[in-house]
């Protein structure tokens, strides 16, 4: 049996890595609390503009070296990480579970995924090497080179606290840069546990470094010249602050933002296989995902395929078990606080007050798994007969809620996805392949399902977005993360 409550001795106070150390913060301590049991199980610094500026200064004494050091060699570095991450998977996965909520299951599939950008950026010799045009014209050569930048700053978001980071971090690192980690305050241990094992990787002082705070740490960043690019993830405002930002001062930048995924439901779909991967889209990590399901769109007139299924959709949804992530027969967790709990029932509401009609209430019929305190809890929602134009539909809420809609056909389905102002990942489900490439071929999205519910790009791909959940021009992850942190520098050559 799993132990559901760890035996917390003292309430960890986190620091600040800088410069290979471990360093208090002068700044304000704010509680870091575990939504099911609304223990604090952290204090987090909210770290000063003097830290932030110290800490830069840091990763650029630190950067020539390890631009310096070859490509094969700092990718040793990654690999002792992974074995660490290897060694240390379920504590790394539980601590993503106690600060968050989400199931173990769902902590260990993002340890997971996080390992494999890690598994990526150790084939830095390779990735790193330019093309090469030999005779250009007679005699002459030529061809790019890929170097480093300096410092980037890395801001995370609270829904993926271990993972995020890491669509960036070893990319940056194996192609030679230095970098400092701004993780979200409400969930600051994963990352922090994360620079321990990169500290027994033994790499260079300076070369990780990860800062606590929130605005002044990341205004900090934007500020200093010192930092080259950032990458950043979280909500649209944020990301187009972000964005505005590094344009006025001339940094490269990553900035992606959130969501609003419609799943199409074609009528020739697999409903026995489309209604579980419904079930993961819209209703796991709690719905606080950018890849979640949002609006549910069930094409066609035909009443008796959209009763049957919508009846299969919702005797599901009831029936998933909610409680401590911990125990690994819950399937759902709690929202990350009861901020963001107040704030979805909001949506909820707004959803009914605007014609929609709740099929399941997720704030009425909750039974929690275990004795743990109902504040953060919300079980999965249905809302249907929505429209486009409600807030529940056109608004990211970012929890548990299903927002069903009707299309007369695909090409009405296809129009309002791509009347929504965010593009992160829209899903079709059918059997036909014309339905699915016409999917393919017209809808405005970053990433897209094919009978997939959750759009997650492999770490050898770029994760994607469009419109108001990307702003910027390459990518996280693979190949488009090595040109990010790369400047090309193309040299001619002539020996005569
Ligand atoms: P958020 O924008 O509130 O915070 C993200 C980060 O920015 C945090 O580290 C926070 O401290 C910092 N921050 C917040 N406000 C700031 C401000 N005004 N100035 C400077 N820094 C600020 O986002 P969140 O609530 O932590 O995360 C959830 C959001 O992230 C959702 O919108 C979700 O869709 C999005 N998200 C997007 C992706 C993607 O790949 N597109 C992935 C995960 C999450």
């Amino acid at each position: 049996m799993a132990l559901l409550e760890e035996p917390i001795k003292e309430v960890l106070k986190l620091k600040n890595y800088i410069n290979g150390e471990w360093v208090e913060s002068k700044g304000e301590i704010r509680d870091v609390v575990n939504p099911v049991t609304g223990k604090i199980i952290a204090r987090v610094p909210i770290s000063t503009k003097d830290e932030i500026d110290a800490t830069v200064a840091a990763a650029q004494e630190a950067y020539p070296d390890w631009r310096r050091t070859a490509p094969v060699a700092r990718a040793r570095y990654l690999f002792r990480l992974k074995e660490l991450l290897e060694e240390n998977f379920d504590e790394v996965s539980r601590i993503q579970t106690q600060e968050h909520g989400k199931t173990i299951d769902e902590s260990r599939g993002e340890t997971r995924r996080g390992i494999e950008n890690v598994e990526v950026a150790c084939g830095i010799p390779t990735l790193m090497q330019g093309p090469y045009s030999e005779d250009i014209a007679p005699g002459i050569d030529e061809w790019i080179i890929r170097q480093p930048l300096g410092v980037f700053g890395i801001i995370g978001p609270f829904n993926f606290p271990f993972m995020i980071p890491l669509w960036s971090a070893p990319y940056a690192l194996a192609t030679g840069n230095c970098i400092i980690i701004k993780p979200s305050s409400e969930v600051p241990n994963s990352q922090t546990r994360l620079a321990e094992l990169a500290d027994e990787a033994g790499f260079p002082p300076g070369v990780w470094n990860v800062v606590h705070g929130g605005r002044t740490v990341v205004n900090g960043m934007l500020d200093h010249p010192g930092i080259k690019g950032i990458a950043f993830v979280g909500s649209t405002p944020t990301a187009k602050f972000i964005y505005k930002s590094c344009g006025a001062t001339g940094k490269r930048v990553i900035a992606q933002g959130g969501a609003k995924n419609y799943m199409v439901i074609m009528p020739d779909c697999n409903v026995r296989a489309t209604i579980p991967a419904l079930m993961t889209s819209f209703f796991g990590n709690a719905g606080q995902r950018c890849l979640s399901g949002a609006n549910l769109v069930i094409v066609g007139e035909d009443d008796g395929f959209y009763n049957k299924f919508m009846d299969g959709v919702a005797d599901t949804a009831a029936k998933i078990i909610i409680g401590n992530g911990l125990d690994e027969a819950v399937q759902m967790g709690p929202v990350r606080d009861e901020e963001k709990k107040t704030r979805i029932m909001g949506y909820i509401e707004s959803g009914i007050q605007q014609g929609a009609k709740i099929r399941l209430d997720g704030r009425k019929e909750l039974k929690i798994h275990g004795d743990w305190p109902d504040k953060c809890f919300l079980g999965p929602t249905i809302l249907e007969s929505v429209t486009p134009d409600m807030k529940c539909s056109s608004e990211e809420i970012f929890g548990p809620v299903m927002s069903v809609m009707r299309a007369k056909n695909l090409d009405e389905a296809i129009e309002m996805c791509n009347n929504c102002s965010f593009a992160n990942a829209h899903a079709i489900f059918t059997s036909s392949g014309k339905n699915a490439r016409e999917f393919q071929y017209r809808v405005v999205s970053g990433n897209i399902g094919i009978n997939i519910g959750v759009v997650a790009p492999m770490a050898w791909f770029p994760f994607s977005g469009m419109k108001d959940s990307f702003f910027g021009v390459l990518h996280t992850q693979g190949q488009e993360a090595i040109r990010f942190f790369t400047e090309s520098k193309v040299v001619i050559q002539r020996w005569i």
